[in-house]
């Protein structure tokens, strides 16, 4: 009856979905977004103590079950159903909250199109595989801290909310889940992110190595030349001539700043964000 492709494992267990609702302390004011609200469990909770629910469903089979379900409710005019893929809604619609039992195999993007979606949410209270849910809380020197932790702390408070085994779920999915609160830091940090991703990217490349060893890479090199390049011409910048080349420029920047011989694995977001300044200051762009 579920369709696998869509990662449909209802959560069947009535007191965890209670405490997911309960986790995002919602307020009678508030819109919330619910991604993939399957047949509903989730829905019926939130329903009552919130202003409006907009339930993106993949699956329009179950969005019209869903529908059928919630019509004898006094709250079912509260719900507006979006069917579709919810990665295709561009932009998402205005919400205060996010729940939702997420379908596994778009957890990453998710994520973003969550965290740098505008305006901010006020928190999301989301069900995750449990190793992505450990990477996303993981801090600096842990052993799952990994460029996904880094990008989502950089946007929001992370904290682990509860362990979920798979057999509060039908059909049971074959790995343990999480259930994770975000909170976006208000305001969002005034960074490009697809440049503090560009860097933080390369930082990872061997996340237990002196990050001057990623970066002095030949194809590393030649990104941040030809993107060098592309800079000073698009604002008029004399080109400086390397003595001994770009990448004793690029290294120069690593070492003045403190950071040749830092492993990302023990680099917190302060360090990121420093280091990439220092590269800006010297025109230096990672997209
Ligand atoms: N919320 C329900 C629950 O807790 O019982 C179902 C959760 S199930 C893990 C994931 C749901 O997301 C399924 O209903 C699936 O059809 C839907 N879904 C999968 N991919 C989706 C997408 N890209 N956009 C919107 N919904 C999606």
């Amino acid at each position: 009856k579920f369709n696998k492709e869509l990662g449909q494992h209802i959560l069947t267990n009535p007191l965890v979905s209670q405490s997911i609702v309960d986790k995002a302390n919602l307020k009678q004011t508030d819109v919330v977004l619910e991604v993939g609200p399957g047949t509903g469990n989730l829905t019926v909770r939130i329903l009552p103590v919130a202003k409006k629910v907009i339930a993106c469903e993949a699956d329009s089979r179950l969005a019209a079950e869903l529908t059928k379900r919630v019509s004898d409710s006094e709250y079912g005019r509260r719900l507006e159903i979006l069917i579709g893929d919810v990665m295709l809604h561009d932009p998402l619609p205005f919400f205060d909250v996010c729940i939702s039992n997420t379908p596994y195999q778009i957890s990453s993007p998710l994520t973003f199109k969550l965290l740098l979606h505008k305006p901010q949410f006020r928190c999301a209270v989301l069900m995750f595989q449990r190793e992505f849910a450990l990477r996303l809380v993981a801090r600096p020197g842990d052993s799952l801290y990994c460029r996904l932790s880094v990008n989502v702390q950089l946007y929001s408070k992370v904290t682990h909310i509860m362990k979920v085994g798979k057999n509060n779920f039908k059909p049971p999915p074959k790995v343990e889940s999480s259930v994770v609160k975000m909170e976006p830091y208000n305001p969002a940090p005034p960074v490009n992110f697809d440049e503090f991703d560009g860097l933080v990217r390369i930082a990872f490349i061997r996340k237990n190595k002196q990050i001057r060893s990623n970066f002095m890479t030949t194809s590393v090199i030649e990104m941040l030349q030809n993107n060098y390049n592309t800079f000073c011409s698009a604002n008029n910048i004399m080109p400086l001539e390397f003595e001994g080349g770009f990448k004793k420029y690029i290294d120069a920047i690593l070492s003045d700043n403190g950071y040749s011989e830092s492993r990302a694995a023990k680099m917190s977001i302060d360090d990121f964000l420093k280091l990439l300044y220092a590269f800006n200051q010297a025109h230096i762009h990672f997209c």
